[in-house]
C-alpha cells in the first residue's frame, strides 16, 4: 500500500475478504467492509447480526456491528478517516461505491487488486497442496466419466450436469462452481449451458466442472478440469485428427509453462500448433486463466500478458477447437510454475475415452 501510495483498503464481497481474513461477506443488500488503513488497525465493518458468524482475529482485525438504524457509509468512511487514495475491492456492488463517492468526495477510489492480485497470485506451499487436492478430487470424477461409469446416453445435458455436480461435492467440494456438460454440436459453444438435449451414442460429449474445496480456515480453493469422451463405436476421422493437435498443443503448453517464461508465450506454444493444422481460427479463446480463492484470476495466459511467469503462480492450460454445427474439444489441467519446472495438478488421461 504503502509503495502503491494507497492509504485505506476496502475489501467488501469477493474472495480478497475471505483469502486475508477467512470471513465471506454475505452478497445482500446489508454492506459488510474490512477497512484496512495503511498506518491503523483493521476493523471488519458489518450487519449486526451477523457478528456471530465471525471468528474473531484480534492479532489482525477488530469487529464492529452495525445496528438496522445506523449508517453503514457513515462508520466506513469514519474509520477511513482523510484518506486521499482508497484502493476497494473489484467485485464490491456498484451501488455502495456511489454511496462511498459521496461520503468521501475528497477521495479518489482504484481497484484492490492493484493491491491484493500481486499477493494472491503467487501461492505458498500450502496453497499449493490444497489445489492439488481439489485437483485430485475432480480427477476422481473424470476417471469415473472415462471408465463409463457416469451414464450419459440416453441422459440429458442437465441430468449429467447435475450429477457431476453431486459428485464434486461428494469428493469434498463445498461448493459446485460449474458443470459444463456440452454434446454434439453444442460443445461448439465454449461455455455452452447444459440443457434438454439428450445425449446421442456415436458422438462427442465436453466436461468441464469444478468446485472450491473451503478449508478450517475458511479460505477456499477452486478446481477446474475439462475432459473429452465419445460416447460409443468409432469416433469420425475429423474428429480423432482435431483431438490429436489438441492433445499435443495442451502438452506443448504445459511444457512451456516454466517460471520466467511471459505467460503469452504458454499461450504461443499451444497456439502456434493448432495454427501450424489448420483449425487457427476455430481456437476463440486465450489459453487459461489463474486460479486460486478464485475460479479465474491472475495471472491471465493470454496474448498481451507479457509478465514473466513467478514461482507459485497457478494457472489452467486450456486449449480448444470449436467447429461450429460438428463438434468441440478442450483440454484443460492445472499447472502450477514451480522452481523445477512445470507441475500439473491434474494427471487424469489426457486421451480421448472411447466408451461402449
Ligand atoms: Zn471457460
Ligand atoms: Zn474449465
Ligand atoms: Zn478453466
Amino acid at each position: 500500500m504503502e509503495a502503491d501510495g494507497v492509504d485505506v483498503l476496502m475489501l467488501s464481497v469477493g474472495s480478497d475478504l475471505p483469502y486475508f481474513c477467512g470471513y465471506e461477506a454475505m452478497p445482500l443488500e446489508r454492506i459488510t467492509m474490512l477497512v484496512v488503513p495503511r498506518d491503523g488497525d483493521a476493523t471488519l465493518v458489518l450487519p449486526g447480526l451477523e457478528a456471530a458468524r465471525v471468528t474473531e482475529r484480534p492479532e489482525l482485525f477488530s469487529v464492529k456491528g452495525w445496528g438496522e438504524t445506523e449508517d453503514p457509509i457513515a462508520i466506513i468512511a469514519d474509520l477511513a478517516g482523510p484518506a486521499r487514495e482508497v484502493a476497494i475491492g473489484d467485485h464490491m456492488w456498484a451501488g455502495f461505491l456511489v454511496d462511498l463517492t459521496k461520503q468521501m468526495p475528497n477521495s479518489s477510489f482504484r481497484r484492490a487488486s492493484t493491491i491484493t492480485s500481486p499477493i494472491r497470485q503467487v501461492k505458498d506451499g500450502e496453497e499449493v497442496e490444497r489445489l492439488r487436492a481439489a485437483a485430485a478430487a475432480v480427477d476422481r470424477i473424470a476417471e469415473r466419466l472415462q471408465s463409463g461409469a457416469i451414464a450419459l446416453v440416453g441422459q440429458t445435458e442437465a441430468q449429467v450436469s447435475a450429477e457431476l455436480g453431486r459428485q464434486i461435492v461428494e469428493e469434498g467440494h463445498d461448493r459446485v462452481n460449474f458443470a459444463i456438460v456440452a454434446s454434439g454440436p453444442n460443445a461448439a459453444s465454449p461455455h455452452h449451458h447444459a440443457g434438454d438435449r439428450v445425449i446421442q451414442s456415436g458422438e462427442n460429449v465436453l466436461c468441464d466442472f469444478g468446485g472450491t474445496m473451503i478449508g478450517d480456515d475458511g479460505v477456499g480453493y477452486c478446481s477446474d478440469l475439462t475432459r473429452n469422451v465419445w460416447t460409443d463405436g468409432r469416433p469420425d476421422r475429423d474428429y480423432l485428427e482435431a483431438y490429436a493437435v489438441l492433445h499435443e498443443a495442451q502438452a506443448a503448453a504445459v511444457r512451456a509453462a516454466t517460471v520466467g517464461t511471459p505467460a503469452q508465450d504458454v499461450d504461443r506454444a499451444a497456439r502456434q500448433r493448432i495454427v501450424d493444422a489448420g483449425y487457427g481460427s476455430y481456437f476463440i479463446h486465450r489459453t487459461g486463466h489463474g486460479i486460486g480463492v478464485e475460479a479465474h484470476e491472475d495471472p491471465y495466459i493470454v496474448e498481451g500478458n507479457a509478465t514473466p511467469l513467478a514461482a507459485g503462480n497457478a494457472f489452467s492450460i486450456e486449449p480448444g477447437i470449436y467447429i461450429p454445427g460438428k463438434w468441440g474439444m478442450r483440454l484443460e489441467d492445472i499447472v502450477v510454475a514451480a522452481d523445477d519446472g512445470p507441475d500439473p495438478l491434474n494427471t487424469v488421461d489426457h486421451h480421448l475415452a472411447v466408451l461402449g
